[in-house]
């Protein structure tokens, strides 16, 4: 699938703990240790209260869409089009973007459960969503 030329994640400081997560197939957000709000993408201090103490949280990997697109025009050359992005509300309640593996219907719809799965690249494991059959559609 295009893997030799497809762009990868480039850690940093605050962020290994995360991608090394997903090489897990741990979804992880940050969650304040002084305000609890859980926080998504990652950062250094709670956008609520500027707090800079966190520990990391394992999410159930699932949620529903909040909105998505389907592309068309492409980009890159790793991404052959159609595609779908899916801007996903997890339950912990961060917003997640990934892509969608679409079901042979090909329907995407704002408000559809969705799940968390992991395709394993060369260096890094990757979360895509998938309809999240156990919870139906809305
Ligand atoms: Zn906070």
């Amino acid at each position: 699938m295009g893997d030799v030329a497809r762009p990868y994640p480039r850690p940093d400081r605050d962020t290994t703990p995360f991608w090394e997560a997903q090489n897990r197939h741990e979804l992880v957000f940050q969650r304040c240790k002084q305000c609890e709000a859980v926080r998504y993408p990652v950062g250094p201090l709670c956008p609520r209260c500027r707090s800079f103490d966190f520990d990391w949280v394992v999410s159930g990997g699932r949620g529903t869409v909040h909105s998505y697109t389907v592309v068309h025009h492409q980009a890159h050359p790793a991404f052959p089009v159609p595609y779908t992005v899916v801007l996903a509300e997890m339950d912990e309640g961060p917003r997640v973007i990934a892509q969608l593996r679409t079901p042979p219907d090909g329907r995407c719809e704002i408000g559809m459960p969705v799940r968390v799965e992991w395709e394993d690249h060369p260096h890094q494991s990757l979360p895509v969503f998938v309809p999240d059959e156990d919870r139906g559609s809305t």
